[in-house]
């Protein structure tokens, strides 16, 4: 994929599709993400409520539980990079950018807003008011719109 890609749909019937198939991805990304969570959560309580301390549990619960955690956080991180929702916002019912350097899509919206930080980044550095590099970066990663 190339470094940045809008995607941008002008037609309204189109967008209402468009949004309404975002739609029914997250509600299937939600869904496995509650699966794997109450699958968790039998991990944390036993059959009266109660919760077990991670102490109580053997490695091989251990080492399951977080499996279960990676393949959770990995599903979660899934659907906010990709182009069902804002990485920023979690808009999910607008045009779209891609930012490869964080290979995520963020709203035109967004990326526009951190494209204008750039400009105010650049106008405090010069008189040596700012110095957060990581806010400058990820700025500075939305420069060609
Ligand atoms: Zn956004």
């Amino acid at each position: 994929m190339r470094d940045k890609r809008i995607v941008i749909i002008k037609d309204l019937g189109l967008r209402k599709i468009r949004n309404e198939l975002r739609m029914v991805l997250i509600q299937a990304s939600n869904t496995e993400w509650d699966k794997i969570f109450n699958k968790m959560e039998e991990f944390r309580y036993d059959k009266d409520e109660n919760r077990i301390s991670l102490d109580d549990w053997t490695p091989s619960q251990l080492k399951q539980f977080r499996e279960l955690q990676y393949l959770k956080n990995g599903n979660e991180e899934i659907c906010r990079k990709s182009i069902c929702m804002c990485y920023t916002c979690g808009k999910p019912d607008q045009d779209m950018y891609y930012n490869h350097p964080y290979r995520a899509w963020f709203c035109v919206e967004c990326a526009n807003l951190a494209k204008s930080h750039q400009t105010r980044i650049k106008a405090k550095k010069a008189h040596g008011i700012y110095n957060c590099d990581s806010d400058e970066e990820f700025s500075h990663s939305f420069r060609v719109i």
